[in-house]
């Protein structure tokens, strides 16, 4: 099996297929722990503990998704996402902890119970570590620095992959009877994204030239708060601690638009209400609003959003601790990309 992409999906599915006893390859452009799973910040969604449910999870889902989502994707997705958090955290990663030593859990947007687990302000990092060192006790191939161009499909089932390997600069031909694409987003495609420059949707790409249908590409998600210039995300867990959203006149505007969870609208709603605010002259000169943290405390912001304390720092010139920070939405998520069933199987067999 030959899976294309060394992020938590790519990494995930290798595992599983060498704990299958089968014969695995791994192809990446970039080193594994350079993926852009190492990106993700705020944290994972998963209903653990007695005083949440499954249920309510599915719930708060299928109702953040316009009742759009597929339902039964979204149950398989929820009741596997409790073990798969406590799986990661067997595998070693550094989860953050409440008083009582259990695992912390902060609000996001959408939820209807604090349900996010985290690592500080660097979740994605921390469940890469852990995954790539759980899946370096296995036996498996490593083509690093090679990229897909191609999947070869003759009658109808997968036969390999063409790629270019960068360091003999030449193409080269992998033949394997099974290729899972796990080769992340394409945030690339807009001038304004938190994605990195290596998110240009090239498995995506490759298995459409193979024949593989596509769906669901129109469903792109807007992250509410992107760092001003550069686009960097700051994470939902700011507004998670208790950061508060406020346009130019000093008004925190989401009462206007979610009077009820106010900041932890869910995505769309948030980012609507920044564009609509700015649209109709509520923003600041440059076109962007604020995002405070400076009520909840140096320590607070310094513990638990340390990265975001870097990145407002190296990339904005302001102090979350003593100054408001400048956002805008940008492009953040691709709900779309190939078609698959419930299983990940598409339309080509052996992919
Ligand atoms: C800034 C940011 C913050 C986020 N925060 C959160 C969060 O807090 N919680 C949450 O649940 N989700 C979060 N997400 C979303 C989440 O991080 C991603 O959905 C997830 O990590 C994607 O994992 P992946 O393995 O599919 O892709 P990636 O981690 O992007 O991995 C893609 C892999 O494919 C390889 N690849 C790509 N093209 C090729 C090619 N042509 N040939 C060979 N290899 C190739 C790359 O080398 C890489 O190894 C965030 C996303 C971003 C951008």
């Amino acid at each position: 099996m030959l899976v294309v992409g060394a992020g938590l999906a790519g990494q995930r599915a290798a595992l599983a297929a060498v704990e299958a006893r089968r014969d695995v390859a791994i192809i990446s452009k970039l080193h594994p722990l350079r993926s852009h799973s190492g990106a993700a910040q705020g944290g994972i969604n998963a209903a653990v503990g007695k005083e949440d449910s499954v249920d309510t999870h599915i719930y708060d889902t299928v109702k953040g998704s316009d009742y759009l989502g597929d339902q039964d994707a979204i149950e398989f997705f929820c009741r596997e996402a409790g073990p798969t958090v406590v799986e990661m955290e067997h595998y070693g990663t550094i989860f953050s902890r409440a008083e009582d030593g259990s695992l912390a859990r902060r609000p996001f947007g959408g939820q209807g119970f604090p349900r996010t687990i985290y690592a500080a302000d660097r979740t994605g990092l921390a469940l890469l570590q852990a995954l790539w060192e759980r899946l370096g006790t296995e036996h498996f191939t490593l083509y690093q620095e090679w990229d897909l161009t191609n999947i070869v499909v003759r009658e109808g089932r997968v036969q390999g992959i063409v790629a270019f390997d960068r360091r003999t600069g030449q193409f080269e031909g992998i033949a394997a009877k099974s290729v899972v694409v796990a080769t992340g987003p394409a945030g690339r495609i807009y001038g304004r994204t938190t994605n990195a420059h290596t998110c240009t949707g090239d498995g995506v790409a490759a298995a459409y030239d193979a024949g593989a249908l596509l769906k669901d590409l129109e469903f792109v998600q807007f992250h509410p708060t992107a760092l001003l210039e550069s686009g960097i995300l700051i994470t939902e867990g700011a507004r998670g601690e208790g950061g508060i959203l406020k346009n130019v006149l000093g008004e925190r505007f989401m009462g206007k638009y979610a009077p009820h969870v106010l900041d932890l609208a869910s995505r769309d709603v948030v980012s609507r209400a920044i564009v609509t605010e700015v649209r109709e002259g509520r923003g600041f000169p440059g076109n962007f609003v604020h995002l405070e943290l400076m009520h909840l405390g140096k320590e607070r912001i310094e513990t638990r959003l340390q990265e975001i304390c870097d990145f407002c720092r190296n990339f904005a010139g302001v102090d979350p601790v003593v100054n408001p920070i400048p956002i805008f939405p940008a492009q953040h998520y691709m709900m779309g990309g190939v078609g698959t069933n419930i299983r990940g199987e598409t339309n080509i067999a052996g992919l």
